[in-house]
């Protein structure tokens, strides 16, 4: 253990229900510079079709994530003994304005990623997904996606809008930032306006891995095909909360029936080692229809999984 490391503040030196929520009760800082890696919240939720609040999801998975220690018991990761990992706060985004606010994000997340720290994301709705994966291209060129959802979020447009949380994958592949034939997107599902919407992405390049395909299944084996189809091009998870069934995370704005379940999302973030993972986002939690806390439990922990998951991470 690198004793300069930040370490989770241990629920044997303080109550887990007591201080100051930061994610993993690490330090809160101001600075990415010295840091390997770190939370950010971006409680943006104006790019909502249906059921707003995920613009509360950052607040709600800090709390639920005072439940986590630092140590992975099923894959003997240990973050904490590597990487210099703090919560950077939130962003502050303009909530009366989507196009303001993508350029707020993607000024906060250049500054993220010249500093050579790797953002884990809390959002807020997949509409944040744009700026940063705008942000990793001015740094990365295109990049592999691993993108697990209910839907395919690539519609032409939203309500006559271009960027909501329906369109970032349509908008991130008109401007070049994804390796198209890197993409893959699992969990989708449920009811459309025609088969375009699934068959768009496919056309692109994208593997598509729909929930019905995957049902019953471990995906331990797509995600062998995924490892070798990535190598080591650099790679961003952007995880939907939505693509797991809504018996395990009923708190989300627009629930399919049919989804994956939290052992098959377990595995696809732990089927990303290996990778040059080089960031990572949680997004659609919306605390307002998660009274028990469990999906923002959920999220938190996933986003956890993604940290134990990025390059350097060793396990004991
Ligand atoms: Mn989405
Ligand atoms: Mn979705």
């Amino acid at each position: 253990m690198t004793a300069e490391n930040n370490q989770p503040l241990s629920g044997n030196a303080m109550p887990r229900f007591a201080g100051i929520a930061t994610m993993m009760r690490l330090p809160h800082v101001e600075s990415p510079d010295g840091l390997d890696a770190a939370f950010i919240g971006v409680p943006l939720d104006i790019g909502t079709s249906n059921r707003a609040g995920a613009r509360f999801g950052p607040r709600q998975i800090r709390t639920e994530s005072a439940l986590i220690r630092p140590y992975n018991m099923a894959t003997g990761a240990a973050p904490f003994d590597t990487l210099q990992v703090a919560d950077l706060g939130d962003v502050p985004i303009n909530t009366y304005s989507i196009e303001k606010s993508m350029t707020i994000i993607g000024d906060f997340y250049d500054r993220v990623l010249a500093a050579g720290c790797k953002p884990l994301t809390m959002g807020g709705d997949h509409t944040i997904a744009l700026p940063i994966l705008r942000a990793l291209h001015r740094r990365h060129g295109p990049v592999a996606l691993v993108h697990v959802d209910a839907h395919a979020d690539i519609n032409e447009e939203m309500f006559g809008e271009p960027i909501a949380h329906g369109t970032p994958f349509r908008r991130a592949v008109e401007e070049g930032l994804l390796d198209c034939q890197r993409v893959f997107q699992i969990g989708l599902r449920g009811t459309g306006y025609a088969a375009d919407d699934f068959d768009w992405p496919r056309a692109q390049g994208f593997t598509v891995v729909q929930a019905h395909e995957v049902w019953y299944q471990s995906l331990a084996p797509l995600m062998v095909q995924v490892r070798e189809r990535i190598g080591q091009a650099p790679v961003y998870i952007t995880f939907d909360i939505d693509g797991l069934d809504p018996s395990f995370a009923a708190g989300t704005g627009t629930p399919e029936i049919g989804g994956l379940t939290v052992p098959q999302g377990l595995e696809i973030i732990r089927g990303c080692r290996g990778l040059n993972v080089v960031g990572g986002d949680l997004v659609e939690v919306a605390p307002p229809y998660d009274p028990s806390g469990n999906t923002a439990l959920l999220g938190a922990n996933l986003l956890y999984e993604m940290l134990c998951v990025l390059p350097g991470v060793t396990q004991r």
